[in-house]
């Protein structure tokens, strides 16, 4: 079998665009997210509410997620919702609760943008910009993304093939902004158990095929709650550099992806068999 001189094999049936190439940097691609790093020893935790719904719900559960160990924030300003009926996310508002929470906690913070025009918006109060799964192909977008210096997180299409996600990422990179992070959320298959398949196959193969960090989002990947916590574990298992998990103060009673978000009680049950598996695989919990 013909390999490259990063041995990957030419059997993936395509070329590894050039800029995301392991080949180019084969020591692998650290991000700096004010001051976290991702693609160290470490792995990361990324944890927050699918949405920022109110002062009240983001605080109590951003405090928790930091007294538990998670080093970044997540938290839905603008939401891509299947349903234009469906709340839609409060927008600048959202995006101060955000900035007056890393104020107060430290944490910085992900959010996603989806429109070109409020990039300069949204990249003015977050510390890294989320290009979320419905937006992987909007060219449009991650051009913008790529002339701003924020880091971006690149969530996989639904649809996207490993080649297409990486060729995504090299539109980024392309634009001058190398400070890409992969993020593998669940592909559409034909299974109907679960709201996605989380394509934990895709973690290995990106590690080689890319120097760019690659985390692993079960909270899409599953749409499950009681599913979370064993994928997340198979996720570091496999070599993922960070997790970015769904988490609300209640999840019962949240506007958006409540029945895939991890209560506090569970997120912190979690992070401490999270710790014994990163140990197992020579990795810790940053
Ligand atoms: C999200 O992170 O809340 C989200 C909408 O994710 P995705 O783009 O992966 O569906
Ligand atoms: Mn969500």
């Amino acid at each position: 079998m013909e390999a490259n001189s990063c041995n990957v094999p030419v059997t993936v049936g395509f070329r590894v665009p050039a800029r995301v190439s392991r080949e180019t940097k084969p020591e692998g691609s650290v991000v700096n997210v004010a001051g976290v790093e991702t693609g160290g020893a470490g792995v990361v935790i990324i944890a927050g509410p699918c949405a920022v719904e109110s002062k009240e719900q983001l605080f109590d559960t951003a405090r928790s997620v930091k007294k538990e160990g998670a080093r970044i924030l997540r938290g839905g300003a603008f939401k891509p919702r299947s349903s234009p009926y469906s709340f839609q996310g409060l927008g600048e508002e959202g995006l101060i609760l955000l900035s007056s929470i890393r104020a107060e906690t430290g944490l910085p913070i992900v959010t996603e943008v989806m429109d070109p025009r409020q990039v300069d918006l949204v990249g003015e109060y977050a510390d890294m910009l989320q290009i979320g799964s419905r937006n992987m192909q909007n060219y449009p977008l991650l051009k913008e993304v790529g002339m701003c210096r924020k880091p971006i997180l690149l969530k996989r299409g639904m649809m996207a093939t490993i080649e297409e996600f990486l060729l995504a990422a090299e539109y980024i990179l392309n634009q001058g902004n190398e400070q890409v992070i992969l993020c593998e959320r669940g592909i559409r298959t034909f299974e109907t158990s679960t709201r996605n398949t989380l394509d934990l196959s895709a973690v290995p193969m990106l590690k080689r095929l890319t120097h760019l960090p690659v985390i692993v989002d079960p909270s899409h990947g599953t749409g499950i709650r009681w599913m979370v916590p064993a994928m997340a574990k198979a996720a570091v298992a496999a070599g993922a550099d960070g997790l970015i998990m769904e988490v609300h103060y209640r999840p019962d009673e949240a506007i958006c992806d409540g029945y895939q978000s991890l209560d506090l009680d569970l997120f912190a049950g979690l992070m401490t068999d999270l710790k014994r598996i990163a140990l197992a695989v020579d990795r810790k919990i940053l």
